[in-house]
């Protein structure tokens, strides 16, 4: 089963064909992102990788499938690059062009809390932004006055200078927990979006911003670069 499974019909002459086809749409394709402008791939927006995902397709098959001609591949990546080119074109002259492709910046943390506008429907992602945040060396959204998510999915971060930085949600896992705050000192942060309640009191209602009742101890240690 496994011989029919992995040999079932296979042609040496055309398994040394692969190999050259398989060279040759691998150069191509290396043409292709050549002619297309980018320096590198380290952060796509949506339309660039449907592009990708568009060449990879069409790189693919020639490799393998005996009936397809190579120049069939061809065509399908220069159509590809040419339309990229064109839309490209037209988005850098049309802002809503661009934001009906690419989506716009989205606002994550503003002035210490994060943005529960913005991110109603986005919650099962909280956790890979404040992930990120993290990466920069945030230590809690009190140190942030403004951090954005672009549309490549890298974040942009303003930070608070060391006087006005305030109490704010902690971000690291040792500080980053539910506490009752009958045991604990105020201020209090809330767990989902950061406000914070300055008196016990404060935390015996739910989150007056998001009415959630989770509360962490709120922490206002100064940014580190
Ligand atoms: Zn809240």
């Amino acid at each position: 089963m496994l011989e029919k499974l992995l040999l079932d019909g296979a042609q040496f002459d055309f398994m040394l064909e692969i190999f050259a086809r398989t060279i040759l749409m691998f150069l191509l394709i290396l043409i292709v992102l050549r002619l297309s402008g980018r320096r590198g791939v380290r952060q796509l927006t949506l339309f660039e990788v449907a592009i990708i995902l568009g060449l990879g397709s069409a790189a693919g098959d020639p490799m393998f499938q005996e009936d397809l001609p190579v120049i069939y591949g061809v065509i399908v990546l220069f159509s590809v690059i040419v339309f990229y080119k064109l839309i490209t074109w037209l988005a850098s002259r049309s802002d809503r062009l661009t934001r009906l492709l690419e989506g716009s910046a989205m606002v994550i943390v503003e002035e210490g809390m994060f943005d529960i506008e913005g991110n109603r429907n986005a919650d099962f992602s909280q956790n890979e932004f404040f992930a990120e945040l993290r990466n920069q060396s945030i230590e809690h959204l009190g140190q942030v006055r403004l951090a954005l998510l672009e549309v490549d999915g890298s974040m942009s971060i303003l930070k608070y200078d060391e006087a006005n930085t305030r109490y704010g949600l902690p971000l690291f896992p040792n500080a980053h927990k539910a506490i009752d705050p009958r045991t604990a000192e105020p201020p209090y942060a809330c767990m989902f979006c950061g406000n914070i309640a300055s008196t016990l009191a404060a935390t015996e209602q739910s989150c007056s911003r998001c009415h959630k009742d989770e509360w962490a101890k709120a922490i206002n240690t100064k940014y580190i670069g």
